[in-house]
């Protein structure tokens, strides 16, 4: 799959390196094609050029509206190289074929941002170079295409190793480049034009998705929202079937997607688990021997919270379990399917909103996670860190013993969920005080600690059942204090990143209250 470039066709805007590029191709006897500007800068350096307009037969018309577009050149970078058919078609209109294509746009973002009026923003959407770039990409089987002055060099450096030619693995990555050059030249035009129409909205937003549903409102009732699809396919909110009950809001969308995201770090083959979430924060999430079990520990946590609250299954809803959740007033409820007998009891509830879906989000797919922040975008891997029993570092001189292990381990789970500052303390396989979203380690701390007060006082228990439980801090302690709270509170192992300037303090602090402590090397924040 090695072909040789013999034919480029060179047709920039920003004309940076363009007649090094140049030379360098004519030197390995490369024909070059070129459009009017990029045409009389390659002559100008003594190179031979041939302008497309002698090709086309066509003038360059229409103030550069029209230069390119003709099947002598579309043509050239369509055809495929192997098939008989179009190779005939190539030979009966006389069309030659086009191995390189170097593009790069009319500078339309650069435009806008330059505050350029209404008509010059308009003439500033390039039409002729998109179609060449996207035909060329399609092509990518015998075409190279380079949409970025960067990737000159790297071009150049693959025809110098595979004798003047292109592997099919970079041409591969030359067009997944191209097109992601193509969406985001649309995405700023369509943006722009938004803007130019006076309707900035989510609907119109020009993001990378399909627009699945415009939402009644987005976070308060005074914003507009609209929700969109990624064209992935994956199992979660966005491809869940909705069964039951009223319109999604924007606010269930997020806690489900949260509730659900969490509860699938339970590996349903591990046994039933259950998270049921507020405000994008866990307020009980438990494993149990049936799901009936994991719901009623999970709801035991916080059971105040938990009202109005999104509860996610990792097995499919069962009838008992849906029995025992129509108990109280639940906003959604998201399982990756349900029995007869399960949408039967729900059906009687015609408020709850009941979605399905056909597997759980894989826990460790990074897929790409965005954060808008003024002018701009923040970009990274969604949170896929994990963190097993061979990773941890006992630190103390007491060990955790092994049901210590699984609530650590499980406590750890959780943070990773929790907005940051996180502290969660866990006994027996669930959730039994979670401290969310604080600005200080301490504050969480002590969060944490109430709610297992109250969680006592709610259940008639005779004690916090915080009383020997495990506790996991997302990152780590910067001072002994907050891991003092947790052992005043009965916490007797702790799971924590390490890493602090005072770990030894920390460590110390462990030892003198008689803590079982691990650390992971690895944090969790969650903003
Ligand atoms: P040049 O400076 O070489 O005259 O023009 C280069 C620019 O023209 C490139 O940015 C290229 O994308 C653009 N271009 C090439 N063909 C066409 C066309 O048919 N229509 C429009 N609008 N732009 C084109």
């Amino acid at each position: 799959d090695i072909t040789p470039i013999r034919r480029a066709l060179i047709s920039v805007s920003d004309k940076t390196g363009l007649v090094e590029l140049g030379q360098a191709l004519a030197a390995r006897g490369v024909e070059l094609l070129s459009t009017g500007g990029s045409a009389g800068m390659l002559r100008e350096a003594g190179l031979a050029v041939k302008d497309v307009a002698d090709i086309t037969g066509f003038p360059e018309m229409m103030d550069g509206r029209v230069k390119t577009l003709h099947p002598k050149v579309h043509g050239g970078l369509l055809a495929l190289r192997e098939n008989p058919e179009h190779v005939a078609a190539m030979e009966e209109h006389g069309i030659g074929p086009i191995d390189l294509l170097v593009v790069n746009l009319y500078p339309f973002e650069e435009t806008v941002a330059k505050g350029a009026d209404y008509d010059t923003c308009i003439e500033n959407i390039d039409i002729g170079g998109p179609a060449m770039i996207r035909a060329a990409a399609k092509n990518h089987g015998d075409v190279a295409v380079v949409v970025d002055g960067t990737d000159y060099s790297a071009l150049l450096d693959q025809m110098e190793a595979n004798d003047g030619a292109t592997t099919l693995a970079f041409r591969k990555s030359l067009a997944q480049t191209a097109y992601a050059r193509t969406a985001a030249y649309d995405a700023a035009v369509s943006t722009w034009m938004a803007g130019a129409i006076g309707e900035e909205t989510p609907r119109r937003r020009a993001v990378a998705g399909e627009l699945k549903q415009t939402l009644r409102y987005g976070e308060n009732s005074h914003q507009q929202a609209a929700f969109y699809t990624d064209g992935s396919g994956r199992p979660g909110v966005a491809t869940a079937r909705q069964l039951q009950g009223k319109e999604l809001s924007y606010n269930n969308i997020n806690d489900t997607d949260a509730a659900f995201e969490l509860v699938s770090e339970f590996d349903p083959e591990n046994g039933p688990a259950c998270a049921i979430i507020k405000h994008a924060n866990p307020c009980g999430v438990a494993v149990g021997a049936t799901l009936v079990e994991a719901y009623q520990k999970a709801f035991d946590c916080d059971r105040t919270s938990a009202f109005g609250g999104i509860v996610a299954l990792n097995q499919p809803l069962d009838g008992e379990t849906a029995k025992k959740i129509v108990e109280i007033f639940t906003e959604v409820v998201i399982a990756p399917g349900a029995s007869e007998e399960a949408k039967e009891i729900f059906s009687a509830k015609k408020n709850l909103r009941l979605l399905l879906t056909d597997g759980l989000p894989d826990p460790k797919v990074a897929i790409t996670a965005y954060k808008q922040v003024a002018g701009g975008l923040l970009v990274q891997d969604k949170d896929v860190g994990y963190v097993g029993l061979d990773d941890l570092k006992v630190v103390t001189k007491k060990a955790p013993d092994a049901q210590e292990l699984a609530d650590l381990l499980f406590a750890w789970k959780v943070a990773k969920h929790v907005k940051s500052n996180a502290i969660v303390y866990v006994k027996g396989g669930a959730t039994v005080g979670v401290g969310a979203g604080q600005m200080s380690r301490l504050d969480s701390a002590n969060v944490a600690a109430a709610k297992a007060e109250r969680m006592a006082a709610e259940l008639g228990m005779s004690e916090s059942p915080a009383k020997g439980s495990a506790v996991a801090s997302d990152a780590f302690f910067p001072f002994a204090d907050g891991l003092l709270e947790a052992a005043a509170a009965g916490g007797t192992c702790v799971i924590q990143p390490g890493g602090s300037m005072r770990d030894e303090e920390v460590i110390k602090a462990a030892d003198e209250a008689g803590l079982a402590m691990v650390f992971t090397g690895m944090r969790h924040f969650r903003h």
